[in-house]
């Protein structure tokens, strides 16, 4: 599991380009004997079909990133953020781009610092003038963060831990898992900019019970805003977010399979953000849904940090959570 985590999280996938990411888990899907289809917006499903409750799961493909949006005479991009991004994480960082372009994020003046906007920064790609640039990039190309992904301790850091971990998370529950309900696997495009592919293969899917499986934030660094929650305690159960009140009976029944089957896990009540749930358990007449998430330091950074415990508590809650039979 950690080669495809690795994999997954170094591969290139702003929200609205997620080719790279879905043909990495299209390989992962090969020879397991599933239903997969692609939809218009790109979201990709695989099926593992039965006669119980009908479940969508679903982890996103996208990530954060930069669009271009201007080149000056000099050669430098300027861009706009796609999804919530920091100004102050991207500062000296490296990014790339479509065809292999590497760039590195700079700001115009040092008193800058003090009062760092997305305005007065720029992306670099070692190009001379706009001539040579508008060769390698073009208005629209997206910036990613470019970061290797690597053990820290007894957790992992990378890039787009959010949510890759939650698409390795399915594709392992997915090999594991063994039970009559219908389950959807849905790896979806653009929740970073508005749960929207989400909104989409929901409303085809018309599952019985919803599910998300992302990242969420942690309060266990010093002076972290007070959160409930913290890296190596397990994964949590949703109780809110900006985007979902995760339904009682969901919620409720995600506590007790977790206490079945002796898994550690946290309430979460999150302040800020959302996931694939909020537009799920609002489409159609409205679809009873729920998240699992894994706790994140540095969301949004080059360098997003999870524990491998509360990883692998995931899957195995996942997993039970996929074989419950919600009666
Ligand atoms: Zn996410």
């Amino acid at each position: 599991m950690l080669k495809l985590i690795k994999n997954l999280s170094e591969a290139y996938g702003p929200s609205g380009r997620e080719e790279e990411v879905r043909s990495l888990i299209q390989e992962e899907l090969k020879g397991k004997n599933l239903e997969v289809f692609t939809d218009a917006l790109g979201n990709l499903v695989a099926v593992k079909e039965g006669r119980g409750k009908k479940i969508m799961v679903a982890a996103h493909m996208d990530e954060v990133g930069l669009m271009v949006t201007h080149v000056d005479e000099e050669g430098f991009l300027r861009f706009a953020n796609i999804g919530g991004l920091q100004p102050a994480s991207i500062l000296g960082r490296c990014f790339l781009l479509p065809g292999g372009v590497k760039a590195t994020a700079g700001v115009e003046k040092p008193e800058d610092l003090k009062d760092l906007s997305f305005k007065k920064m720029y992306l670099d790609i070692g190009a001379r003038d706009k001539g040579e640039a508008l060769g390698q990039v073009g208005i629209g190309s997206v910036a990613v963060f470019e970061a290797a992904f690597t053990p820290v301790g007894g957790r992992y850091s990378g890039k787009a831990m959010d949510d890759r971990i939650g698409c390795a998370l399915l594709l392992a529950a997915m090999e594991e898992v063994r039970t009559d309900n219908e389950i959807y696997f849905v790896f979806t495009v653009q929740e970073e900019v508005g749960l929207r592919g989400a909104r989409t293969s929901a409303y085809r899917l018309n599952p019985d019970i919803g599910l998300a499986v992302d990242v969420t934030r942690s309060g266990d660094t010093p002076e972290a805003p007070r959160m409930a929650v913290s890296l190596g305690k397990g994964p949590t159960v949703k109780v809110k977010d900006n985007s979902i009140i995760a339904h009682p009976r969901v919620k409720e029944r995600m506590m007790a399979v977790a206490e079945g089957e002796g898994i550690p896990y946290q309430p979460e009540v999150l302040e800020r953000g959302g996931t694939d749930a909020g537009a799920i358990h609002i489409t159609r007449e409205g679809i009873p849904s729920g998240v699992m998430s894994i706790p994140c330091r540095y969301i949004h950074t080059a360098a997003e940090m999870v524990d491998a415990g509360d990883v692998e508590y995931g899957r195995r809650f996942l997993t039970a959570l996929l074989e419950d039979s919600w009666s």
